[in-house]
């Protein structure tokens, strides 16, 4: 029978045992105390429900915690974390397994479930696993070491965590070959690795009793590290392997393109500018950061050296949680900080520079293999600096001011919303006998900015061509209020929602029309908070949609190389990817040619989180972005958002690229190709 070699005489005696567990017992303690200190930190946070759909939360953990889901969606450091995770776990359950069996059902129960073929299969393994820990933990270092990556810092914390698992490791083999050398099981090859130490021992030529005492000294050192490594945890970034796997269940399950909506009548403050002002979950997300740097590899800010990080950001909240939150803990001192000699949160631990940096282009959140939601985050902050510190960039004074007296960003008068359809044919809703099918949101930029007006038109071409039943509010339309909320000022933009939730609510229409993908998310996604709910539609899906339907047809080739331009908005905030795409590609004759950073991965314009409104220092997101578009050598950059194409087309021109390149919305491509006047 195979069996595992009875580790009793490791103990030495009864007093060996007692005080294994003693000091196994001393370390959980001290591991869980720290862990309850965490969660009462987490517990100083505002409430906020995450327990529904438990289901799909659980696939959600299955998926991303489990099998590692977003961290493989980078190869290297991929299959790094996955070869010592895995080892780390298997290992772990393998260890477990075996005090069970010696400490508990062989003599309590005469119970061995270690042997036979189980136990074969179950020493492979464990050998298996921790060489490919090892492999995975030299990986680590050559990453850290020779393949430096800017937002990758090498910290001492993950110099001691990598050190001290791989002493684990080998000590494990060193053990493990000390046995086999003194007992040479007739099964011993089902530890390969071990029985490879075993031999190496063997040819020093060391007495049966000497590698009987080393065994001895070097199982109990393993003992002692081992639960050293685990008090560890929670003060190390390591902490993550329990933080990681919650922040996955509790992650959001709200529309990707929702800011939550604050019920202004019941706030004591607005926005946050004490770390207990944010809810537990976004405690939590401080917690559960394994500073990767993911997020700030793909940030259009940090990529562009503005003073935006967002894992920095995350790491100085994380900080300031643990300075701030053992007083707010306690109530020593529970007001946020006031005086010069307190470090504030915002404006201290968190620079309003790095706050107004955000384009909340998403590309954080999708690339943070821990699900953590930074733009909340930094919303929250700015509505602080907004609705009770009237600080924020001096151009946004005018921007609120223009949304406030006129409903539109550039403060053109109301009156002449509808001037950009003087020589077309346009319904009016208020003119409108019963229900449409379509009512064409046509959004501030396509109302005022001539660039954007001629997607308007084309659309109204476009839709009179395919004889669809549609019409606009025209003078009662207002802005939708998108630039307003993502800058912090909730307040004008639940006037402005009110206000348009009123007026939509007056018409009978089975959908909303946009050409902008702020537009698209704010009425589809957030105007439910406020009771209107809408069934919205962005134009590239319904081009998409009146192409297959056979409404209209393309007739025309168009001989162009072109790019496709992910609006943040449309995609990483909706997941639409497919639809222009599939339109650019039902057109004859276009080449179309994919920027290396596309789909979800696609690099902000520069212009959400209301930075549209704001100036940009150099070198800018958009020049960045152009630059890599015209790696491609195309005739066209397609977008499909108002905001992108004036961001693209400026930077056309401000990098003098004007003579080869345009940027055309996808509606122009479509109204070319289907060869009308
Ligand atoms: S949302 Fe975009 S701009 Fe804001 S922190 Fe994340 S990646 Fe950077
Ligand atoms: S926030 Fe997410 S992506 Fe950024 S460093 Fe932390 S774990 Fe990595």
């Amino acid at each position: 029978m195979h069996e595992l070699i009875p580790t009793r005489e490791i103990y030495w005696n009864i007093s060996g045992i007692l005080w294994m567990y003693i000091l196994l017992l001393i370390a959980i303690a001290i591991s869980g105390w720290k862990f309850y200190r965490r969660y009462k930190l987490w517990k100083l946070g505002q409430p906020d429900t995450r327990l529904d759909q438990i289901g799909l939360r659980m696939k959600l953990v299955m998926q991303n915690a489990v099998a590692q889901g977003r961290v493989l969606k980078k190869q290297y450091p991929g299959i790094m974390h996955l070869l010592i995770y895995t080892g780390f776990i298997i290992l772990f359950i393998g260890t477990v397994l075996i005090f069970i069996q010696v400490d508990i059902t062989k003599p309590l129960f005469s119970l061995r479930f270690l042997e036979s073929t189980f136990y074969l299969i179950y020493s492979l393994t464990l050998d298996i696993f921790g060489v490919l820990a090892i492999i995975g933990i030299f990986m680590a270092a050559y990453r850290r070491l020779f393949l430096r990556r800017p937002n990758l810092k090498n910290k001492r914390d993950d110099a001691i965590i990598l050190t001290t698992f791989f002493i684990i490791l080998v000590q494990g083999y060193v053990i493990e070959g000390l046995r086999i050398a003194v007992t040479r099981p007739p099964w011993a090859g089902w530890s390969p690795f071990g029985l490879l130490v075993a031999d190496v021992l063997t040819s020093l030529g060391w007495p049966d009793a000497t590698m009987r005492t080393v065994h001895i000294y070097m199982w109990w050192s393993h003992l002692v590290i081992a639960l050293a490594f685990l008090v560890y945890i929670p003060y190390s970034k390591l902490f993550h392997i329990f933080t990681s796997p919650l922040n996955i269940f509790f992650q959001s399950l709200e529309p990707a393109g929702a800011l939550k909506k604050m019920e202004l009548e019941e706030l004591d403050h607005f926005g946050a500018s004490e770390i207990n002002h944010f809810s537990w979950k976004q405690l939590l997300d401080l917690d559960a950061c394994t500073i990767c740097g993911r997020c700030s590899d793909v940030c259009p800010a940090t990529t562009t050296q503005k003073p935006l990080s967002p894992m920095k950001v995350i790491l100085d909240l994380k900080d300031y949680l643990y300075s701030r939150g053992p007083e707010l803990l306690h109530g020593t001192n529970s007001e946020p900080a006031s005086s010069e000699n307190e470090v504030k949160m915002v404006g201290g631990a968190v620079l309003d520079e790095e706050l107004w940096g955000c384009t909340t282009c998403r590309a954080c959140q999708q690339a943070c293999p821990v699900f953590i939601e930074h733009i909340p985050t930094i919303v929250e902050m700015r509505r602080h600096l907004v609705l009770e510190e009237s600080r924020f960039p001096t151009e946004l004074t005018t921007t609120f001011k223009n949304l406030e007296n006129n409903g539109n960003p550039w403060g053109i008068s109301p009156e002449d919303r509808e001037k950009w359809v003087e020589g077309l044919e346009v319904p009016r809703m208020r003119e409108a006998k019963g229900e449409v099918d379509y009512l064409f949101w046509v959004g501030c930029a396509g109302a005022y900015d001539t660039r954007h007006q001629k997607v308007s038109r084309d659309m109204v071409k476009i839709l009179n061509a395919a004889g669809v039943n549609y019409a606009i509010l025209g003078k009662e339309e207002t802005c939708n209020g998108d630039p307003a909320r993502r800058a912090g000022n909730e307040y004008l933009f639940q006037i402005l929602v009110e206000q348009n939730v009123e007026t939509l609510n007056r018409y009978k229409f089975k959908k909303i029309l946009t050409t902008c993908p702020h537009c698209f998310n704010t009425l589809f996604n957030e105007y439910r908070q406020f009771g209107g709910n809408f069934d919205v539609i962005h134009h590239a899906v319904m081009l998409n949609e009146l192409i297959n339907d056979g409404k209209i047809g393309l007739k025309k080739a168009l001989s162009r190389t072109v790019t496709y331009h992910d609006s943040c908005y449309l995609g990483r905030h909706n997941h639409i990817y497919d639809p222009p795409r599939q339109v650019i590609s039902a057109i004859q004759g276009i080449t179309l040619r994919e920027m290396p950073r596309h789909r979800e991965n696609g690099f902000c314009c520069g212009a959400g989180g209301g930075r549209m409104w704001m100036e940009e220092k150099h070198p800018k997101v958009n020049h960045n972005r152009i630059a890599e578009a015209a790696e491609l050598n195309p005739d066209v950059v397609i977008s499909a958002c108002p905001f992108c194409a004036t961001m693209l087309s400026d930077a056309i021109n401000e990098t003098q690229r004007q003579e080869n390149l345009e940027n055309l919305d996808i509606s122009a491509l479509v109204l070319e190709a289907m060869d009308i006047p």
